[in-house]
């Protein structure tokens, strides 16, 4: 098993101003035990285009994750004033100026129906963006190693520090280190509970000891996932514990770009010395700089494997010496393989970003997008479900009249409390009572803003001789002020057995 950690052997100069780094691919080409050991990994800092957009990524993620509870919405009286929040106890998800209901349920599977396909669409178009850029682990992985970095020093000083005896200096350190982890780690939890509640209110009732006991098991909880996950296990959730990386390899295919060492151009690799012909040669130097800052320790120059996570930090590294040698940048790039074997057979590149399985993951993107805007603009904001008693099934009333009872849930979604006016279609000659409303002849109904009420409704007919002995027909509730209406068809029972 390579070591990483080797500083016995003096450094090879591989090229002008250029040392090989000891860093070696903990996946190397040739097979290994599936029960590897684990490598410790001293990701190197890489500098460039590609570590800058994950520097904003990180502060914009982390950012929109730990600011987010705090935005307010202005709902009206009595309602939340929360922009983004998961309100279990009155069963309600708000997300700005959406509201869903428990009966909605089906908006959430279409937001997680609209992420697969997005991811499926940019996977198919440009690897694994996700896991490189926008991944909860890569996230917090890549913010603990700069922790890292700050108290013990870039790669080989943290290699070096890792050897050295305990000293005050080193205990120090790793204190330090382990302490700041910590508390990200907690901030992480602490954040997350407040997506559940009040987050002022939350902050408030956790730091003065008054918040419920569940809320210090999920801190807890998050906290310790977040410390061990992001500080400790690192790449190796994305290798053994991640399912996408499996389930990835089917959007991709050999027109997908991905983060590629054009072999093509970089073989046969091999150190350079000042004043020689790059003619005949490759321009890899093979100082191995683009495994020294893989976060996941493979050499790339191995081929596209399941363990990159696409963050094209080994293209900075690489460019960085293509500079310092004077060769072209991008010898590794985003290309497809099939440009590389294009190149190789001395034809042109050539981008092929419309193809079947991106322009079908396009449109069913599209079309569920659509369809959730319309549903969220046609959305209605009262609604009503009906429930026939079963026992009895009806009752003859003294002046020979039939009567059925019935539950009506109506659903006020509005911020507004609405009197509704109840009647009854599709029967000849009903006659309703409500019970529970504030005047027991009346039929109107009155629900308060963004509430459920129930009410007992029964409905009797006397012309019975018009009906089947199982009628269909129809409850309507209208609203007063804005003359909205809910519609629920209902079975009214005239004969048979009771
Ligand atoms: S091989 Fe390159 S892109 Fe893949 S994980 Fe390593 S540094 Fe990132
Ligand atoms: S691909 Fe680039 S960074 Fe990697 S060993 Fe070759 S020259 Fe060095």
């Amino acid at each position: 098993m390579p070591t990483l950690i080797d500083n016995t052997e003096p450094r090879k100069k591989v090229a002008e101003g250029v040392e090989q780094s000891r860093a070696q691919a903990t996946s190397p080409s040739t097979p290994q035990s599936l029960y590897a050991k684990h490598v410790k990994l001293y990701p190197k800092l890489a500098h460039g285009t590609f570590r800058n957009i994950k520097w904003l990524a990180l502060f914009v993620l982390l950012g929109i994750y730990y600011i987010t509870p705090w935005i307010r919405w202005d709902r009206g009286p009595g309602q939340p004033s929360q922009a983004v929040l998961v309100d279990f106890e009155n069963a309600r998800f708000y997300f700005f100026f959406i509201e869903i209901w428990p009966q909605e349920v089906y908006y959430i599977t279409g937001l997680l129906i609209l992420a697969a396909l997005g991811l499926f669409l940019a996977t198919s178009l440009f690897g694994r963006v996700w896991c490189g850029y926008a991944c909860p682990q890569t996230i917090w992985t890549d913010l603990f190693i700069q922790v890292e970095k700050f108290f013990e020093g870039d790669r080989n000083a943290r290699m070096r520090l890792d050897k050295a005896p305990w000293t005050t200096k080193k205990i120090f350190k790793k204190t330090s280190k382990h302490i700041v982890w910590l508390f990200i780690a907690m901030a992480t939890g602490g954040a997350w509970i407040l997506y559940f509640h009040d987050a002022p209110t939350v902050a408030r009732d956790f730091l003065s000891g008054h918040a419920p006991m569940t809320s210090y098991i999920f801190v807890a909880i998050m906290t310790f996932t977040t410390y061990w996950l992001a500080g400790h296990m690192r790449e190796q959730v994305c290798t053994y514990m991640c399912p996408w990386p499996r389930i990835q390899a089917a959007m991709i295919d050999e027109e997908a770009l991905n983060v590629t060492y054009r072999y093509d151009r970089g073989e046969p690799r091999g150190a350079h010395k000042k004043g020689t012909t790059w003619d005949g040669r490759g321009d890899c130097i093979d100082c191995r700089q683009c495994v020294a800052v893989c976060p996941v320790g493979i050499d790339i120059r191995d081929g596209l494997q399941l363990e990159c996570i696409g963050c094209s930090l080994c293209i900075d590294a690489c460019d960085e010496i293509m500079v310092k040698i004077d060769r072209p940048k991008g010898l590794i790039a985003f290309d497809t393989d099939a440009n590389v074997q294009r190149r190789m057979k001395g034809e042109k590149s050539r981008y092929n970003l419309i193809r079947p399985r991106t322009v079908i993951y396009a449109v069913l993107f599209a079309a569920v997008g659509v369809l959730m805007l319309y549903s969220l603009m046609n959305r209605v904001m009262l609604d009503m479900n009906v429930l026939r008693d079963r026992l009895p099934n009806y009752v003859t009333l003294s002046d020979g009249a039939v009567r059925n009872g019935y539950t009506i849930k109506v659903l006020n979604k509005s911020a507004e409390e609405r009197n509704l006016v109840l009647t009854v279609e599709d029967l000849p000659s009903p006659n309703i009572t409500v019970m529970g409303a504030l005047d027991k002849q009346s039929t109107t109904l009155r629900v308060p803003a963004d509430e459920t009420r129930d009410f007992k409704i029964y409905v009797s007919e006397s012309q019975l001789s018009n009906l089947d002995q199982k009628t269909d027909f129809n409850f309507k509730l209208e609203d007063m002020d804005t003359s909205e209406t809910a519609n629920a068809r209902a079975i009214f029972i005239s004969g048979g057995p009771k």
